[in-house]
């Protein structure tokens, strides 16, 4: 998938990447690899743009975007368990994100991403405690 072609909603033209890191420190797990997130309601892979939300292609089709701070990750490891898990903080989510955004090297102009990296550390700074 090009940047060209990642879902953008129509009111702004925000910085997206795909959402693309390992599990959460504490799933049962343990792995390393980096992998996919998909939206639990629709099963399609998520995305995140700068401001820290997190959505699918089916944002303008019945699906809502949400902070990354609400979104919970369950890896086919901890789906055998029915467990679920959230960032607890703003450097945990820091960290993943770093996954992600080496993935989407590839993808974005460097220019994009420190603008994207700059962005998401004042939007987790300002949204993290409202
Ligand atoms: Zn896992
Ligand atoms: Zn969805």
């Amino acid at each position: 998938m090009s940047a060209s072609n990642l879902p953008q909603r129509d009111d702004d033209k925000l910085i997206v990447v795909p959402l693309e890191f390992k599990c959460l420190e504490d799933c049962v797990c343990k792995s390393q690899e980096k992998r996919t997130w998909y939206h639990k309601k629709c099963g399609k892979p998520s995305f995140i743009n700068e401001k820290g939300d997190i959505f699918c292609e089916n944002l303008q089709n019945g699906c809502s975007s949400y902070f990354i701070k609400d979104a919970s990750f369950q890896c086919d490891e901890a789906k055998k368990n029915n467990t679920w898990y959230q960032f607890k903080n703003a450097s945990e989510i820091c960290m993943a994100l770093g996954k992600a955004l080496q993935a989407a090297e590839n993808k974005l102009e460097s220019v994009k991403l420190l603008k994207f990296t700059h962005q998401i550390l004042i939007q987790l700074g300002q949204r993290w405690y409202t």
